[in-house]
Parts: C-alpha cells; sequence; structure tokens
C-alpha cells in the first residue's frame, strides 16, 4: 500500500503550547499516517521535541487535539498511550544484562517467564542482537546500546515509535548504519515511526515524509524529493541542502507561463504554477541546486548558457564544488560536479560557460 493510502495514525489539529509566555508550538496541524516513517526536521530550538513529547503524553498541550490511531488523548497519561519513546541518551542499565534491559518493558505484564523469554529474544533478533541476550549492557559499544534501547521499546508492541535523536551520539560511520538498519527494522516491523531530527541528510535518507519547522511551525511537509526538488520558500530551501539564489523580476505571465528576468541568466519561462497571478515587474528570487547546472567545456553546448569568472575551487574527493560569479551578479553561485573521470582542472580567475536547466530553477516570492 502506498502511503497515501494508508489510514491516519497521528492528527495534529492546531495544537499550541506555552510555556509560560513563551509560544513554543505556534498552531499545529498535520497527520501522520500508520506504517509511515515521518520525521520531525529543524534547528535548535524550533519545537520539534516538544511536538513529539506531545504525542507521549509527557508534555500537556495549551490548546488543540492529538489524536492517536483516532482517539482524543486529552487526560490520557503517557502509560496508557500506544505509544513508546526511544531517548537520545538511551537510559541503559549498566548493571544489568542486555535480556534483562530489553525484558524490563515488560514487568508490568505479568508474562510467564518462558513467554518473556520468548519475546527477549524476538526483540533482540529484530534489532541484530541474537546472542547477546546474557551480556553485561556496560560492556556494549554505541551501536549496541542503541539497539538495545530499540529492543526494549520494542518489546511493547507499540503502534508508535518515537524516537528522539537517536543517534546523534553516534560517529558518522555507524550512524549512517544505523540510519540503514532503522529503515529496515521500520519496514519489517511496519509501525509508524516518528523521529526528531536536526540533520537535513538523515531526514532526507530515512524518512516517507518530513515537516520541517521553523519557530513552533511547520514551514512545509512533504516528502524527501519534493522537499528537495521544490522547497515552497527560501528558507526551507536553505535549510535542506544548499541551494544558489538569483534576484529576478517577472515580465510577464501568459498562457506558456510566466516569463521571469534573472540576474546572470537573462530571461526565462517558467511554470505559472510557481506563482499564480504574480504582477509584472515583482520583484522575485529564483533559486537552483548546486548540482543542476555544470560547466561547459571546450566544444561542449548547451540550450542554455551563461558566462562567469571561477572564484573558488574547493575540492571534496567524490566531487569538486566551484564558486563561480556569473557576469551581471553581486555573488557567487555554488556548482557541484562529480569526479567521474578525474576532474576539471579550472584555476581561480578562469573564465568559465555555465550550462544551465529552467526546469530546475525554483521560483520564491
Ligand atoms: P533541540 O533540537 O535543541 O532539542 P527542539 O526543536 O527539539 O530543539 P524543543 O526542545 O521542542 O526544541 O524546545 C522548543 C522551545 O521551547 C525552546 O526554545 C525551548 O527552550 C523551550 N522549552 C522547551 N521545554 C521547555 C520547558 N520545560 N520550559 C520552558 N521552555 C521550554
Amino acid at each position: 500500500m502506498t502511503v497515501a493510502a494508508k489510514p491516519t495514525m497521528i492528527e495534529f489539529r492546531d495544537v499550541h503550547k506555552y510555556y509560560g509566555d513563551y509560544h513554543a508550538l505556534r498552531g499545529i496541524s498535520a497527520t501522520i499516517r500508520a506504517g509511515e516513517f515521518f520525521s520531525l526536521l529543524g534547528p535548535s530550538g524550533c519545537g520539534k521535541t516538544t511536538l513529539l513529547r506531545t504525542i507521549a503524553g509527557f508534555e500537556e498541550i495549551s490548546s488543540g487535539v492529538v489524536l492517536i490511531d483516532g482517539k482524543d488523548t486529552r487526560g490520557v497519561p503517557a502509560n496508557k498511550r500506544p505509544t513508546n519513546m526511544v531517548f537520545q541518551s538511551y537510559a541503559i542499565f549498566p548493571h544489568l544484562t542486555v535480556a534483562e534491559n530489553v525484558g524490563f518493558g515488560l514487568r508490568r505484564a505479568n508474562l510467564s517467564k518462558e513467554e518473556t523469554t520468548r519475546r527477549v529474544a524476538e526483540a533482540l533478533e529484530m534489532v541484530g542482537l541474537r546472542g547477546y541476550g546474557a551480556r553485561a549492557a556496560h560492556a556494549l559499544s554505541g551501536g549496541q546500546r542503541q539497539r538495545v534501547a530499540l529492543a526494549r521499546a520494542l518489546i511493547l508492541k507499540p503502534k508508535v515509535l518515537l524516537l528522539d535523536e537517536p543517534l546523534s551520539a553516534l560517529d558518522k560511520k555507524m550512524r549512517e548504519q544505523m540510519q540503514v538498519e532503522l529503515i529496515k527494522l521500520q519496514r519489517q516491523v511496519g509501525i509508524t515511526f516518528i523521529l526528531v531530527t536536526h540533520d537535513q541528510e538523515e531526514a532526507l535518507v530515512m524518512s516517507d515524509r518530513i515537516a520541517v519547522m521553523f519557530e513552533g511551525e511547520i514551514a512545509q511537509l512533504a516528502d524527501p524529493e519534493t522537499l528537495y526538488r521544490r522547497p515552497t520558500s527560501r528558507k526551507v530551501a536553505d535549510f535542506i541542502g544548499t541551494m544558489n539564489f538569483l534576484p529576478a523580476r517577472i515580465l510577464s505571465e501568459t498562457q506558456q507561463g510566466i516569463e521571469v528576468e534573472a540576474q546572470g541568466l537573462g530571461r526565462m519561462l517558467l511554470d505559472p504554477m510557481q506563482a499564480p497571478g504574480a504582477a509584472s515587474g515583482t520583484g522575485v528570487t529564483v533559486g537552483f541546486r548546486p548540482e543542476t547546472a555544470t560547466i561547459l567545456f571546450e566544444g561542449q553546448k548547451a540550450d542554455r548558457e551563461a558566462m562567469g569568472t571561477i572564484e573558488e575551487v574547493v575540492y571534496y574527493g567524490d566531487m569538486t564544488y566551484y564558486d563561480i560569479r556569473l557576469d551581471g551578479t553581486e555573488a557567487p553561485i555554488r556548482l557541484s560536479m562529480r569526479n567521474v573521470f578525474g576532474r576539471a582542472v579550472l584555476e581561480i580567475g578562469a573564465r568559465a560557460r555555465v550550462a544551465w536547466s529552467p526546469g530546475a530553477l525554483v521560483l520564491f516570492r
């Protein structure tokens, strides 16, 4: 089933949260579907953890409603909600074994010893820790602790797993490995995962959909590709990856599209949906990602070319960034080019022809 066809698991209806005078959540309305891997992404202090905690029941909201699986959660305590949370700090008991840690969540369930052992083994298997049950928790690596924390949350079979920056304590390699494992795990168990992260790459890699938050509001909610290719504001575009911006102005709106003139690029026709009803003369901004334009070498030709001067060359191994100031512009734009057959040797100060495509441009008002 596609994510779009799945039933709603969480619904926020105009949720507000005040801490004293501080307005931390400013009218959040959104739905999260059953079985979805959903991320709350935003800079520090934007309210993503607060929003996650309103689902768990750790945070009382000031107004609005949070529904879980169709039920109004007002007055429902955390331990009566079909949710479970994995914290950044893991909260593992170092003096217990791995199996005791994982089984801890079941202590109130009144299960037989055999049933507990079976469920613990099943949960450990799920997170790739088969055979680790008897080990002392304090002797585990960061990645293994993370898995124990996941197993302990999953053993209770929640409908929704809440993950608050679960990978932030791991080093880069381990984090990337755990990202892939978490995606696989989510597919396998099929329950709703809601992840809080400030790492845009992590959100893009892992999520079915992402809510980008700034200052207590959702700025855009979409799948990773739409967020990356069609951000609705400069702020979102800037937060997710790198985007070049050039000042531009609307010339006219016709049946074929909106005619726009951008500094450094000249005139172009863009999809009218990008700025419906914009008046001629309106100042706008066009944006494009560094990988959607390229430097042309001698003999190469493109439909759309712009001239510029190389201001900086930054070598990154698999790719090189070129900062180029297009003629008639004030600030350089950045291009990224893969170093497939070695790299283009271009000196700072050299002139360059840049190929670009109107289809890759995004218009911001
Ligand atoms: P981070 O990534 O830094 O955790 P966040 O986006 O998760 O950031 P929140 O933790 O949700 O942000 O906090 C949102 C805002 O609310 C912040 O400005 C924070 O200082 C404030 N805040 C959070 N908890 C409390 C509290 N218990 N009392 C007062 N203010 C709070």
